[in-house]
C-alpha cells in the first residue's frame, strides 16, 4: 500500500520537536511538505500557507495541523473541503462547538479527523487504565506544574483568548483522568488566576466530581521553577496509584510497575495511519469539555503581570 503523504502545518516547536521525527519513525506515512509563513526544513517542499500548499504543493493525503489553536478549525475545514484526512494537535480548538461541523465534514467526506490528545499515548497510561478498572477510586489529585518560560518561550497565541493558558498542558492531565476513569467526571469548582497583563489563565485550581462523588482535585501552574511535576496521585482500595512524568510512570503496591521512554508521537502517527486507511474519525472532547466549564464556572482573580522575561 502507498505510504499516507502528511503534510505538517505550523512548523513551530511540537511539529519540530516531535512530529519529524515520529513521521520518520513510522511505517507507512512520510513527511510530504510543510505549511509555514516563516519556518522550513531543509529538503521538504515548502510553502506559507494551507492553502498555497493545496494550490502548489506536492500531492498529499493528509495534514497534522499544528498551528495555535486560534487558527486551527479554519484549516482543518478547508482541509477536509480538499478531501484531506486531518490530524488536530490538542487541543481540537478554541470552543467546543466549532468542532462538531469538521465531525460532518469529515463523515461528509469520507476522510478522517483525529483530534489528538498525545499524553494518553503516554506509556503508563493504558496499564494504569487496566490496573484501575479492577479498583473502588476514593480521590484523585493533580499537580501539573511548569515553567512557561521553559516549555513555551515566546509563543504569545498561549496568553491570548483561546490559547488556554496553563490549560494547555493541564489539559493533558485531564486527558489522561479521562482515560484511566471509566465514569464521566465533571466541574465543580474553579478558581483562575489570570494575570492582570494577559487574557489566559497562568494558574488554576479546579474540583471534580462524578456521579458517586469521588473527589478529584487539580493545581495547574505555570510559575513553577526548580523540579517540575506532571503527576495523578489515585486513593484506591487496593492502596495509592501513581502515574508520574506525565504518564511514562507507574507505581503502585510500592513498585515501580512502568518507567519507559517517551514514544507518545509514533503511536499517534500510527493511529492516524491507521484510521485513514477507513476515513475513520476519532474525536474525543471529553477533556476539552472539562476545561470549557472550568472556564464557565471560574472565579476570576487578577495576579501579578506576566513578562516575558524576567
Ligand atoms: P509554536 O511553537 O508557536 O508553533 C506554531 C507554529 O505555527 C509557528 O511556526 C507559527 O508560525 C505557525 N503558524 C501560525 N499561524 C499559522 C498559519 N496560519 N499557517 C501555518 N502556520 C502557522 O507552538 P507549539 O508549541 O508548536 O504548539 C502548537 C500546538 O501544539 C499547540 O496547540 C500546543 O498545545 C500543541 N502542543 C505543544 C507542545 C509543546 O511542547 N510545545 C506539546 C504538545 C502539543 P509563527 O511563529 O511564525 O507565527
Amino acid at each position: 500500500m502507498s505510504p499516507l503523504r502528511v503534510a505538517i502545518v505550523g512548523f513551530g516547536k511540537i511539529a519540530r520537536d516531535q512530529h519529524v521525527a515520529a513521521i520518520a519513525a513510522t511505517e507507512g506515512v512520510e513527511l510530504a511538505a510543510i505549511a509555514d509563513p516563516n519556518t522550513s526544513l531543509a529538503g521538504v517542499p515548502h510553502a506559507a500557507t494551507l492553502e498555497q500548499l493545496l494550490r502548489e504543493g506536492p500531492a498529499i493525503d493528509a495534514v497534522a495541523i499544528c498551528t495555535p489553536p486560534q487558527v486551527r478549525r479554519a484549516q482543518a475545514a478547508i482541509a477536509l473541503a480538499a478531501g484531506k484526512h486531518v490530524m488536530l494537535e490538542k487541543p481540537p480548538g478554541v470552543t467546543v462547538g466549532e468542532i462538531k461541523p469538521l465531525m460532518s465534514a469529515a463523515i461528509a467526506s469520507q476522510r478522517t479527523l483525529f483530534a489528538t490528545w498525545h499524553s494518553r499515548f503516554a506509556p503508563a497510561v493504558e496499564p494504569a487504565r487496566q490496573l484501575l478498572a479492577g479498583r473502588r477510586i476514593t480521590a484523585v489529585r493533580i499537580s501539573w506544574k511548569e515553567d512557561v518560560r521553559v516549555w513555551h518561550p515566546g509563543q504569545d497565541w498561549i496568553w491570548q483568548p483561546g490559547g488556554l493558558g496553563v490549560f494547555d498542558p493541564g489539559i493533558n492531565a485531564l486527558s489522561i483522568l479521562t482515560r484511566i476513569l471509566p465514569q464521566s467526571l465533571f466541574v465543580t469548582a474553579a478558581d483562575l488566576a489570570f494575570p492582570a497583563n494577559r487574557d489566559a489563565p497562568i494558574a488554576a485550581t479546579l474540583a471534580f466530581s462524578d456521579a458517586q462523588g469521588l473527589q478529584v482535585t487539580a493545581e495547574f501552574d505555570f510559575r513553577q521553577t526548580g523540579p517540575q511535576s506532571w503527576d495523578i496521585d489515585l486513593d484506591t482500595d487496593g492502596g495509592p496509584v501513581t502515574l508520574s512524568m506525565g504518564g511514562a510512570k507507574l507505581r503502585a503496591e510500592g513498585k515501580q510497575l512502568v518507567d519507559a521512554p517517551d514514544a507518545e508521537y509514533a503511536a499517534l502517527y500510527r493511529r492516524f495511519r491507521d484510521l485513514a486507511t477507513t476515513g475513520e474519525s476519532d474525536v474525543d472532547l471529553a477533556p476539552f469539555q472539562l476545561v470549557a466549564d472550568a472556564f464557565l464556572l471560574g472565579r476570576r482573580r487578577s495576579v501579578e503581570p506576566f513578562e516575558e522575561a524576567t
